[in-house]
């Protein structure tokens, strides 16, 4: 049995005090894990991921992450060791190069390698993205290749879990499929934990990897 990377333990969380929107929930995610998390529309799947990264904070119960308390851990450590990955990609002004490096300007990032140009070049083109130049505006590029370019600039800060709420819902399906592959290969090649909020369909695809629900402030495993 892997070690957990998060214990959720009996997590409440309310955004007003007429409704609980998760209702102590326990849960284990384990290292190096695929998980997808479904569930109906506004049952608290984009809040659970924001818990894990500290967006939110839990109104009672524990989170840990590596055995640790949430609450201990320095916020941008943590959201660089956990990262959201929002559903709409944002990228910025500058080249594709500017955007990719842009953490390695951040103070917090100053231990990490910065990648060279023949690494960023061999990643573009691994994950589809031959046809852009690492002097091409970032903002010139389709929502489906800012996506990719998201998920990259992620990755190259290592990240030990990454948390994806509908990644690919703004993409075209043949763009979303290309994400799809580049999450599976980030968990398989790089170890990276994935918690994905899916649609049912992307999730039955999922062979290896834990299904679960948000429903009525619970989280329960779906069997597949
Ligand atoms: P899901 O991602 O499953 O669609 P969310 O986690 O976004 O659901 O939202 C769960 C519930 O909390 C919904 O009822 C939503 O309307 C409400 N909610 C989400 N964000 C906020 C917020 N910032 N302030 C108040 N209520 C919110
Ligand atoms: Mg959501």
């Amino acid at each position: 049995m892997p070690e957990a990377i998060y214990q959720l333990e009996n997590v409440s969380f309310a955004y007003n005090e007429a409704r609980l929107v998760l209702d102590q929930i326990s849960y284990e995610v384990p290292q190096g894990s695929f998980v997808c998390i479904q569930g109906p529309s506004g049952s608290g799947k984009s809040t659970l991921l924001k818990l894990l990264c500290r967006l939110e904070e839990p109104g009672q119960g524990l989170i840990r992450f590596g055995g640790r308390p949430l609450a201990e851990i320095y916020p941008p450590l943590l959201r660089r060791e956990a990262i959201y990955i929002q559903q709409t990609p944002v990228v910025g002004s500058g080249s594709v190069r500017d955007n990719l490096l842009l953490p390695f300007n951040f103070k917090i990032n100053a231990d990490l390698p910065r990648p060279s140009d023949e690494r960023l070049r061999s990643i573009l083109d691994e994950f589809h993205l031959s046809d852009i130049g690492l002097d091409d505006p970032a903002s010139g590029t389709s929502v489906g290749q800012k996506q990719r370019l998201c998920l990259i600039r992620s990755m190259l800060l290592s990240p030990k879990v990454m948390l994806m709420d509908e990644p690919y819902s703004a993409l075209d399906p043949a763009s979303a499929n290309i994400v799809w592959d580049m999450s599976r290969r980030l968990n398989r090649e790089n170890g990276i934990t994935i918690l994905m909020v899916t649609h049912s369909q992307l999730g039955a695809r999922i062979q290896d990897g834990l299904l679960v629900e948000v429903s009525q402030g619970k989280i329960r495993p779906i069997c597949l």
